[in-house]
């Protein structure tokens, strides 16, 4: 969907009903940037189709706002086109990751016969795991021809985990650092990552966004942004209070 002028967000690519996972892009006069490439190869074919027809003369590429795979398993289908892929360097995902990721959808397959055909490899047609080409270290930006796209360094969820601004257009894009709806996900760290994740919240409030696509659920504007801030930063709150993430902590499911 267009959101902006220049901006536009990819919802609803397939992830673990009922999770979605969101992707997107920014459309410069001379440069595309796809920020995520979906959980599979399936979904990066989906978002190159969109962002190659909104601009098709324009050059492509890619940037990752974290390591998990619902974030970055379509890179292979973009490296293997040529594309640059950024990424934080600490993004050093392995195969046997990935296949542990893979059998862990098959095992949630409720459905014995599915399970038993391994129909999680459907899922995961074609793709492997391809980390980050173009390693970011700092701060960046990407001048994308009339339109700048700032790279935040916005941890917290993860320590990769990077945020886009497009400044124009008051529009943000923060991957998990935020999420629309549903509960985040804290189970990738602990109290001390929590505190800087409540950091990252603080940067990304005070930019101030018209329009944001976080990593997972419906795209947000204006009032919805700020309740989606405050939401989570309750959940960390709490998490850091509790010294255990609402996921992890029996009894503190729902509060
Ligand atoms: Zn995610």
């Amino acid at each position: 969907m267009r959101l902006t002028n220049r901006c536009y967000a990819v919802t609803g690519l397939g992830y673990s009903a009922p999770w979605c996972v969101n992707s997107g892009f920014i459309v410069g006069d001379r440069l595309t940037l796809v920020i995520d490439t979906g959980a599979n190869t399936l979904a990066a074919r989906t978002v190159h189709g969109y962002a190659c027809a909104a601009r098709p003369q324009n050059e492509l590429r890619v940037v990752n706002t974290e390591k998990h795979f619902d974030h970055i398993g379509g890179n292979g289908f973009f490296r293997d086109l040529g594309i640059d892929v950024w990424g934080h360097a600490g993004i050093e995902r392995t195969g046997g990751e990935f296949q542990a990721e893979i059998a862990e959808f098959n095992d949630a397959i409720q459905c014995a016969v599915r399970r038993n055909r391994g129909e999680a490899r459907v899922f995961f047609s074609d793709t492997r795991v391809v980390n980050p080409n173009r390693r970011i270290t700092e701060e960046t930006r990407f001048e994308l021809g009339g339109c700048t796209a700032e790279i935040l360094l916005t941890p917290g969820h993860t320590a990769t985990n990077i945020s886009v601004w497009v400044p124009d257009e008051r529009a943000l894009y923060t991957g998990d650092c935020l999420i629309s709806g549903y509960l985040p996900n804290l189970d990738a760290g602990g109290p001390a990552e929590w505190r800087v994740w409540l950091e990252s919240l603080r940067r990304i409030e005070s930019l101030e966004p018209a329009i944001a696509v976080a990593g997972h659920g419906p795209v947000m504007r204006g009032d919805g942004i700020q309740l989606a801030v405050d939401t989570v930063r309750k959940v960390l709150e709490q998490a850091i209070a509790l010294g255990c993430s609402p996921t992890a902590c029996v009894g503190n499911v729902g509060s």
